[in-house]
């Protein structure tokens, strides 16, 4: 059989560049070793979200995924519920109200483009009337704000159907063992002895892009690390989410109630190069555990189930806590010499949406198609989406300069908080910041803590 494009990898990226493609008329095959989504889609958080902690050090991942992530709020929105978050800042945290604070006014800019409501700060006492339980010594107040949940696999699979509904032929099960070549081309894909013949083939493997790689000869700057959840059935067990500020202090970890149940991480530890090999450890589950139950004395001492997955971070130099969450496309003929092999990965869940359209462009361009995208203006299933209002993504020159400057990129957000910071301040001492109760709260978001 015979493609424009055989992709390989059915987790959220690999879907979005079956649909991306099939949407541009393209002739389009996907295999998948597993069930759609079962990779790393299904071991992270579940969260649409912008990162508002990579205002720390990437600002710019913060904005591009906030805007992506409008366009998936926009062609997903079926599958998301608005998740109310609470960071509760307590007497001797690293950072101190006013500093959380200005982060979150520094969110509030970017929150539009995804439908995210802008922060509410709230008093110790609202803060624990709206979460039982939660350790009442040293609170000082807390910071209300808003991202999607979503159940990923989901998510995944609901865009593999509209991918194929779109043409694209779909082999789940079907792990590709061979890239094909002809010289030093690659025109195909194997997969237990079907033979997929591709004009162009898109590694789509997520943190298995160098084992896929490898096939065709060709090696990834690859870094993967590895996060952990801990997982309890009870989808209740808050009211809303939670950000904590974990025990190592350095760390936050999310607290998601959702009919997934509750989940409590991710760690983020260098992986081991294998994926298939990436385990739980007791000193992660004990990490998270002690890192909740700081804020929860009568927490459960023990999930009932654990899940891991691997973050595949591609090309990137420098320390672990300033590695972007950007994505990468590589082109392997001029990488490596093999024309028709591309790669994508690296990138969130809330981008995925971009990082199939930046796949596709490449590969249009490959194919000499003039093709553009319209995965913004369509719903996963196939309905016109409506006016899409005028946001940008960052300046695309300024993204490629600060890619391969770590500390650089690190400053670059700094300088935007340290004004934030100043002018928050003044603000602050006018008394144009308000402190809210619970009632505030509950107006805003009504069916919070209600039976999902
Ligand atoms: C702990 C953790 C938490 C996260 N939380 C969030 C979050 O809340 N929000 C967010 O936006 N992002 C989050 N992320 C990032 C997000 O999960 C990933 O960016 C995204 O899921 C990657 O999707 P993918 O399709 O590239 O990879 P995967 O989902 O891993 O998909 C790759 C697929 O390739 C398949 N495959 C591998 N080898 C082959 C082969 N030889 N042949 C055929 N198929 C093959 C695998 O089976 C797999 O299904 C998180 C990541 C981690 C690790």
């Amino acid at each position: 059989m015979s493609y424009d494009l055989v992709v390989i990898g059915g987790g959220v990226t690999g879907a979005g560049v079956a649909r991306d493609a099939a949407l541009r008329g393209l002739k389009v095959a996907l295999v998948e070793r597993g069930e759609p989504g079962g990779g790393t889609t299904a071991a992270s958080t579940h969260l649409i979200h912008g990162g508002v902690r990579y205002l720390l050090y990437d600002r710019l991942t913060t904005h591009a995924t906030c805007w992506d992530s409008g366009h998936i709020v926009r062609t997903a929105g079926d599958l998301l519920t608005r998740l109310p978050l609470l960071w509760p800042v307590y007497r001797g945290h690293a950072r101190g109200l006013e500093t959380v604070e200005t982060l979150f006014e520094e969110y509030d800019k970017f929150q539009p483009m995804k439908y995210g409501l802008p922060h509410m700060r709230l008093t110790p006492e609202a803060c624990l009337r709206l979460v039982p339980g939660l350790k009442a010594e040293g609170l000082k107040g807390g910071l209300v704000f808003d991202e999607w949940w979503v159940d990923a696999q989901k998510l995944a699979a609901r865009t593999l159907d509209s991918a194929r509904a779109a043409g694209a032929e779909v082999f789940l099960g079907a792990a590709a063992d061979a890239i094909l070549r002809d010289g030093p081309r690659a025109v195909g894909v194997g997969a237990g002895g079907r033979e997929l013949r591709g004009r162009v083939i898109v590694n789509a493997a997520g943190p298995w892009v160098d084992k896929v790689a490898d096939l065709a000869g060709a090696r990834l700057p690859l870094r993967l690390m590895k996060g952990t959840h801990l997982i309890w059935k009870d989808p209740k067990r808050v009211p809303v989410g939670l950000l904590l500020e974990a025990e190592d202090r350095e760390r936050y970890v999310f607290v998601v109630p959702s009919p997934l149940g509750t989940w409590v991480g991710p760690t983020d530890l260098p992986g081991p190069a294998d994926p298939d090999q990436a385990r739980t450890t007791p000193e992660e589950v004990a990490y998270l555990l002690r890192s909740v139950r700081r804020y929860f004395a009568g927490w459960p001492e023990a999930p009932d189930s654990t899940i891991v997955g691997s973050r595949p971070i591609l090309g990137q130099p420098g320390a672990e806590k300033l590695l972007s969450r950007d994505f990468e496309v590589f082109d392997h003929e001029t990488r490596d010499g093999i024309p028709g092999l591309l790669t994508i990965g690296g990138g969130k869940m809330s981008d995925y949406r971009v990082m199939a359209e930046a796949a596709v462009d490449a590969a249009c361009r490959k194919l000499g198609s003039p093709a553009r995208a319209t995965t913004q203006s369509l719903t996963l299933d196939g309905r016109p989406v409506g006016p899409i209002p005028d946001f940008r993504p960052p300046s695309p020159e300024l993204k490629n300069f600060l890619k391969t400057r770590p500390r650089l990129r690190e400053l670059y957000a700094l300088g935007h908080l340290g004004a934030a910071f100043a002018l928050h301040a003044a603000r602050r001492a006018a008394g144009l910041c308000p402190i809210e109760g619970e009632d505030a709260f509950r107006r805003r978001y009504p069916s919070a803590g209600a039976a999902q």
